[in-house]
């Protein structure tokens, strides 16, 4: 589900339960006559709350995501220097000049190996996969040793191995922590895997709140080109109805006796009340109606010949 007031059958309840207000008619006004309801489903259903934001941060611990999140939008995120963070995705919104605003969602835990279940890195993948536009930070400053071109790759086979299809979703790369380059070489080979893959590239400072402004008017801009509902798709729709089962019944005949089974039968059998009169003129007009009946006297049912509907033997009689 993903929009507000949206509802979906998950269950269907049993048919009938009628009461006998139900069946009071101009001549039988107070009828004892009532129906019992039949099962209803019984299924385990297994619910998963997905984020849906417009825009996902991307990247390795430390990179600057919760910063930035925190100094673009109200939410307050842990901001700690050191790997592990945060266990939770957290959920911001930046509000556009024009108004609008957009979602982000922080991301954090994808490392190597996360969608083979390291860390917590599978659960924050599926919330990514809703997200229309990734930010992918690297730090460029050099400051942990890291190599940010081998973590841009890194991040992106562990995409592509969790979903072909988030692996191709639209990023744009984001070279964090600009104030505190010491050596440029970092900077300027971020600069060529850019080119080389044809992505763009914004410099900022999460800290500074150097080129912010920038990267948030751009994301504003190309959001309103990035369709919203083609991210929404149902993994397995499974829609239950208890359709019509009129037809569904047989009769065989065995050592003189007929039995009758089938879902038709079940579901009859399910709303009589073998104790009750009316209840079982009700049945007999059912029967007659499906050709039950007919069927019957064609097989060449007597009167005093036993008869058993899905499990209850009657003695039949014309
Ligand atoms: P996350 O794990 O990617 O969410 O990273 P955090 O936002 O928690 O940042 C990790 C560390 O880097 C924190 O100590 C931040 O203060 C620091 N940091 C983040 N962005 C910048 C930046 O632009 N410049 C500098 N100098 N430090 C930053």
């Amino acid at each position: 589900m993903s929009s507000p007031g949206q509802t979906e059958l998950v269950l269907k309840g049993g048919r009938g339960g009628r009461g006998n207000s139900h069946f009071a008619t101009a001549t039988r006004q107070a009828p004892r006559f009532s129906e019992d309801g039949e099962k209803g489903e019984e299924r385990e259903v297994i619910l998963e709350l997905k984020l849906l934001a417009d825009v996902g941060l991307l990247g390795f611990p430390n990179v600057g995501k919760s910063t930035f999140l925190s100094i673009v939008t109200d939410a307050k995120p842990k901001i700690a220097n050191y790997h592990f963070t945060t266990i939770e995705p957290n959920l911001g919104v930046v509000k556009t000049k024009d108004g609008n605003g957009f979602v982000i969602a922080d991301i954090p835990g994808i490392i190597e190996g996360a969608s083979e279940g390291i860390g917590l890195g599978i659960q924050f993948l599926r919330h990514v996969e809703r997200t229309r536009l990734l930010l992918h930070f690297l730090d460029v400053s050099g400051q942990e040793g890291r190599n940010p071109v081998e973590d841009f790759y890194a991040i992106n086979k562990e995409l592509k191995k969790y979903s072909e299809k988030l692996s191709t979703r639209k990023q744009i790369i984001v070279a964090n922590k600009t104030d505190i380059i010491q050596d440029e070489t970092n900077l300027k080979q971020v600069e060529e895997l850019a080119k080389k893959e044809g992505i763009e590239l914004y410099k900022i400072s999460a800290i500074t709140k150097n080129g912010v402004t920038e990267l948030i008017d751009h994301v504003t801009e190309i959001l309103k080109t990035l369709p919203k509902e083609d991210l929404i798709e149902y993994e397995e729709k499974m829609v239950y109805t208890l359709e019509d089962k009129k037809d569904q019944w047989s009769i065989k005949k065995e050592d003189g006796v007929f039995i009758v089974t089938g879902k038709a039968i079940e579901r009859l059998m399910g709303r009589i009340n073998i104790e009750d009169n009316e209840s079982m003129y009700y049945l007999q007009k059912c029967l007659n109606n499906m050709g039950v009946e007919a069927k019957l006297k064609e097989m060449g049912v007597c009167e005093g010949d036993s008869v058993i509907l899905d499990g209850w033997e009657l003695e039949w009689y014309n």
